[in-house]
């Protein structure tokens, strides 16, 4: 009986995914086999991949004091190879049922570099889209990794930010993309009490410049918050040729 329920079930999936026109493989296996290989060591500081004996006082050689984003970086891999095609998926493809199985391996990852005593002590806030950007894609892909990993960390999830406009960066220049202003960036008035002296991680799903998570964690530095550090699924290598975005389909 219960062989020929999922049996049922699976007619039905099958049915409901030729209907919305697609047929997608399992998320989490896709997943898996895309990030075995080339997850090594990050710089802390700016996020960039490094190795041990190139680490030099609290960064990487590549980095300063300046290029620091925020108070850290935590990654699950570089924007490269499986990585980055998982990533292009979620974001440009559609594929909104990625974000788990990614956003639960940031989780680990925050997790490890934490500790499982403080991951589950801080406020885990997602990095906020335009409404505009929302409505056209159908769901915030920083939303959905972030509640994957607040599950994995047994953290509060806080959406904190909201942004009224704003362009989009991908596709603009490195120059283009510094000059944009905080403009169109907002505070939810619980913040301040939710935030007050809490060590909070920031959620995105790639960090590029750094430029916009730098103003999303001014805003919470400002609303209270002891220390932001930030959450990433990937980070471009050379930020200068990270801007082509390849899109699927
Ligand atoms: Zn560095």
């Amino acid at each position: 009986m219960r062989q020929e329920t999922s049996e049922w079930r699976k007619a039905g999936r099958r049915a409901v995914e030729t209907w919305i026109g697609r047929s997608r493989p399992d998320a989490e296996r896709w997943v898996r086999a895309r990030l075995s290989r080339g997850r090594g060591p990050w710089c802390r500081r700016c996020g960039r991949s490094t190795t041990a004996m190139r680490a030099v006082e609290g960064g990487c050689q590549q980095c300063d004091a300046e290029s620091a984003v925020l108070e850290g970086v935590v990654r699950v891999g570089a924007y490269a190879g499986g990585c980055a095609e998982l990533v292009q998926s979620l974001k440009y493809g559609g594929w909104w049922e990625l974000a788990k199985p990614l956003g639960r391996r940031l989780g680990w990852a925050l997790r490890a570099q934490l500790g499982a005593g403080l991951a589950c002590e801080v406020v885990v806030v997602p990095m906020p889209s335009t409404l505009r950007r929302r409505l056209k894609r159908g769901f915030n892909p920083a939303g959905l990794i972030a509640d994957a990993a607040a599950i994995e960390m047994r953290a509060v999830r806080a959406r904190l930010l909201w942004r009224s406009h704003g362009r989009a960066q991908a596709g603009r220049s490195r120059s283009a993309r510094l000059a944009m202003t905080a403009r169109g960036w907002h505070v939810y008035p619980r913040a301040r009490k939710l935030l007050r002296g809490r060590s909070v991680i920031l959620i995105d799903d790639v960090l590029t410049t750094g430029r916009s998570v730098r103003i999303a964690g001014g805003f919470l530095q400002r609303a209270g918050a002891a220390s932001v550090q930030v959450g990433v699924v990937a980070v471009t290598e050379n930020k200068k040729a990270s801007f082509d975005l390849i899109i699927p389909r």
